[in-house]
């Protein structure tokens, strides 16, 4: 009997409620600071940068959280996701794994990041906020709000580094087609920027540089908001919509996973699929392994350290606790921009320092073997990002043929990466390197961290 391909779940039934995972956390998260007080800070205070309810849920520790209808209905546009068996890739690997993905790329800007957009820009608007701002690296995070906020009639100011912005001009085509004002940052447009460039005319940008612009442009401008599509409760909130649809289209087909496998950038993807499937973990006992797939190049969950840090270059954020590589910390340029951040996600680095969440680092040109061997078995192109949940996930699977077991692995799909075949060209040409980080360096940046955790 052939097995079932795509596991496809009826619209009525996608979720109605997101899953927050704090309720059932053995450690809860430690609070974010005040970056000049370093005290705890007041939830009224991270107000002046985001939007309302969007703090009410930073802070929640509600186990569900209802899904507004206005949110759902955006959602149908590509939800639910499938949920696929990746039998193509398990002939391939000849492993006795089963192996699934959950495939977020259907949606229409080829990401999970859509999954926040649309709360983030819904909960902006009925608060009566006119205009948003945010960064972007290699443009994911920036397409998705753009689609976000041309639906629901807000402004969007986009701060894009400077050498995406010059490198990859369709994600930037894409926000300007949804209407969003696209600059490239470091910029003349505000204190922080000018700052920058007052010392490196040249400077290319950074993911935190953009932030400090784009929270700056926020707090100075009237009905303005900021938003972050990444390392936040209220992100990974939301995308655990991507772990219950799955969780429902297991039991569809009478299956549950042993590993459940994310890629890591901030966390919010990984976060998304993994906590629904945790729960089962923290509540009920069930023996799960989740693993974190983080580049080698930018290693925080593998060899970063524990610590309160900023999210951004210049300071401007709460201090979040965090693994973190230094805030500081310049990552090689990795065609998997989107996991180029010194920084985790407070829930993820919790659960992680409890034990609870696992992590490998992948070489970049392992990254890419996988993503080659995913295309040609699968017939989907990955996205940089995502090449590395693969590799993790094909490493489970030959891992279960050397010790002859069957085992049942779920990863995430968090994108397509059909904008990105530069990076597939300079893999198939033979250009592409690896790169290493020395401890020297991690011991530098993450030397220069104030000890505010001893
Ligand atoms: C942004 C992005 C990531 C990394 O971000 P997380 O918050 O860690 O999920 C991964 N994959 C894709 C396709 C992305 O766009």
């Amino acid at each position: 009997m052939k097995t079932t391909k795509k596991i496809l779940l009826p619209e009525n039934e996608m979720p109605e409620a997101w899953y927050n995972i704090v309720a059932d956390m053995p450690n809860k998260p430690l609070p974010p600071l005040h970056p000049g007080t370093k005290q705890p800070i007041n939830p009224s205070e991270l107000e002046a940068i985001f939007g309302k309810e969007l703090v009410k849920q930073e802070i929640s520790t509600e186990r569900w959280i209802e899904i507004p209808d206005e949110v759902r209905d955006l959602y149908r546009i590509y939800r639910p996701t499938p949920l696929v068996r990746a039998s193509g890739l398990e002939k391939a690997l000849d492993t006795p794994a089963k192996i699934y993905f959950k495939n977020e790329s259907v949606s229409p800007v080829g990401s999970h990041k859509l999954n926040s957009a649309i709360p983030q820009a819904y909960y902006n608007k009925i608060q009566g906020i006119k205009h948003l701002t945010t960064e972007t690296g290699a443009g994911q995070w920036g397409c998705a709000l753009s689609v976000a906020c041309q639906h629901f009639g807000l402004d969007l100011k986009v701060y894009m580094v400077k050498v995406s912005y010059e490198q990859k001009p369709y994600r930037k085509s894409i926000m300007q087609t949804f209407g969003a004002q696209v600059i490239p940052s470091p910029s003349n447009t505000t204190e922080a920027g000018r700052k920058i460039l007052a010392q490196d005319p040249n400077c290319s940008g950074s993911l935190g540089i953009a932030i400090s612009e784009a929270v700056e442009a926020a707090i100075m401008q009237p009905d303005t908001r900021y938003t972050l599509g990444s390392v936040l409760n209220h992100v990974i909130l939301h995308q655990t919509i991507i772990g219950l649809e799955a969780e429902k289209q297991m039991q569809m087909v009478g299956d549950y996973p042993d590993v459940v496998i994310g890629c890591f950038g901030g966390g919010s993807n990984f976060s998304g699929i993994t906590f629904p499937f945790l729960r089962h973990k923290l509540t009920g006992g069930k023996d799960i392994k989740l693993i974190a797939a983080e580049p080698a190049s930018c290693p925080k969950l593998t060899r970063g350290t524990f610590q309160y840090d900023f999210g951004d270059t210049v300071g401007m954020t709460p201090l979040l606790p965090m693994y973190t590589l230094g805030h500081d910390f310049q990552p090689a340029d990795i065609h998997a921009g989107g996991l180029r951040y010194h920084g985790a996600g407070t829930l993820v680095s919790q659960l992680h320092k409890d034990g609870l969440v696992d992590a490998v680092a992948i070489k970049q040109l392992d990254t890419f073997a996988a993503g080659i061997l995913f295309a040609r078995s699968e017939g989907i192109i990955p996205a940089p990002e995502s090449t590395h949940a693969i590799a993790a996930a094909i490493e489970e699977a030959l891992k279960a043929k050397v010790e002859g077991k069957e085992k049942t692995i779920l990863f995430n799909l968090s994108g397509h990466g059909l904008i990105d075949m530069t990076a597939y060209d300079k893999y198939n040409s033979g250009e592409m390197t690896n790169f290493e980080v020395t401890d020297d360096y991690i011991k530098e940046t993450v030397g220069r961290l104030e000890k505010i955790l001893k």
